[in-house]
């Protein structure tokens, strides 16, 4: 038996709006940063769960807020408690009475939760000497279910449903999984698009992007029509006719305009468009898919919960269902949302990049491969190349294919000299990268 004897967090953040990196519509000058937090037992094995959320700089002290404000739960309690009812510890942040006021179930707390359970799970999977996604696919699926809350998603997904879905998917895991460790899994990249760069370094990047084996480049779009048509005749010439080109517009535009904007685009032959409106616009959603199918729409780094995906779904507004590890309430929630993806045959596409998202969400994919969805068909993970040099155990890409990671744990760890030489005070300005 142990006991958590500390919830340490950390406001931490990178100054990367001096490059421009991560530069889109909605966001121009990003600072990547993670509000970070490290559960401490009296167990003696030198074994800490380590999670984040991510934010783009200014309001990372207020997740933090969120973050501590959850330590009462944890500190105290009997660690072998909490892991082994992964379903029921959920339950006691998110249907706390009083808390859920804050959201429910959305926004900085909700968040907050969800950096609070990915860490219990690096912790839980560290124990169990296992890397999440195999932790995870290696449960039977009577246990997978009783991590999901199923309160608002029965009319769209049951219990018994998705039971069915994993049992379905039991034949072949141990082949799957064999294919997983040698093989990976695909990977697409955002690093030629975002809106700062040049016209030059587009270019350039484009064909680095082909030569590192990727499958899937993303461009962001949306700042202005006349440049977004000149980039990706760009891009359109470096990769070649039938190379997959996706465009992100960030949430910039009202319903009527994603869909004049999008045909504008149309003929560079576009694989998806990403957050063409409000993430929140469930109905405007389905009205811009219904306006510039066949092209599909992809969302859901700003979906805040299951809800919104289940309704997404129903409407048939997304192609593609974007899970972030670090948006939703954990990976609990996001295991509902990946059941909710198989249920309606939709491929899950996850958001990644900002800092940690790709070691954190990967697992995620490497799980639903293995024992949700059996599939990798139409399936690829974002990928960015930045600040995977702070992680202990950073995302290998080989041949633009992210590989298993074998470590146990939950890839959220930050190094310990990353923590300290990035942490933030108002007073102090953000450390150069
Ligand atoms: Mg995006």
């Amino acid at each position: 038996m142990s006991t958590i004897v500390s919830v340490d967090t950390t406001d931490i953040r990178f100054p990367t709006s001096r490059q421009l990196d991560g530069s889109d519509a909605m966001n121009p000058d990003p600072d990547y940063s993670a509000a970070y937090l490290v559960i401490r037992t009296d167990a003696n094995d030198g074994i800490e769960g380590h999670g984040f959320v991510f934010t783009i700089g200014r309001g990372n002290d207020v997740q933090v807020a969120a973050i501590r404000a959850l330590s009462g739960y944890l500190v105290g309690r009997d660690t072998e408690e909490l892991l082994a009812d992964m379903g029921a510890t959920w339950k006691m942040f998110a249907h706390d009475s009083q808390l859920r006021w804050l959201g429910p179930e959305k926004g900085v707390m909700h968040m907050a939760i969800g950096a609070v359970i990915n860490a219990l799970w690096d912790l839980r999977a560290k124990r169990e000497g296992k890397p999440l996604w195999q932790l995870l696919a290696h449960l039977p699926p009577e246990e997978i279910v009783a991590l999901v809350d199923f309160r608002y998603l029965s009319d769209a997904l049951t219990r018994d449903e998705a039971l069915e879905i994993l049992h379905a998917a039991r034949p072949g895991r141990a082949e799957r999984e064999a294919q997983l460790v040698a093989n990976g899994y695909p990977g697409y990249t955002t690093s030629p698009g975002w809106l700062g760069y040049s016209d030059e370094k587009l270019a350039r990047l484009c064909r680095e992007a082909i030569a590192d084996g990727f499958g899937q480049i993303k461009l962001k779009v949306g700042g202005n029509l006349d440049d977004d048509i000149r980039r990706l005749g760009i891009a359109r010439e470096a990769c070649g006719e039938g190379f997959p080109i996706a465009i992100d517009a960030n949430q910039r535009w009202d319903v009527a305009e994603a869909v004049e904007w999008v045909g504008a685009l149309a003929r560079f032959d576009i694989h998806w468009v990403e957050e063409p409106t409000s993430p929140d616009d469930i109905l405007g959603h389905a009205a811009i898919a219904r306006g510039i199918a066949p092209i599909p729409v992809a969302t859901g780094e700003h979906v805040q919960n299951r809800i919104v995906f289940k309704q997404l779904l129903q409407v048939n507004a997304i192609g593609f269902m974007q899970i972030d590890a670090a948006r939703v309430g954990g990976v609990n929630e996001n295991i509902a949302n990946l059941l909710l993806a198989a249920k309606f045959g939709v491929p899950v596409c996850p958001h990644a990049g900002g800092v940690g998202l790709c070691e954190a969400v990967q697992h995620l994919s490497m799980f639903d491969y293995v024992a949700v969805s059996g599939s990798q068909d139409g399936r690829v993970i974002e990928f960015v190349d930045h600040l995977h040099e702070h992680f202990v155990t950073p995302v290998v890409l080989n041949d633009g294919n992210y590989q298993a990671p074998l470590a146990p744990g939950a890839g959220t760890e930050m190094l310990a000299a990353s923590i300290a030489e990035y942490t933030f005070s108002p007073g102090r300005t953000v450390a150069a990268v």
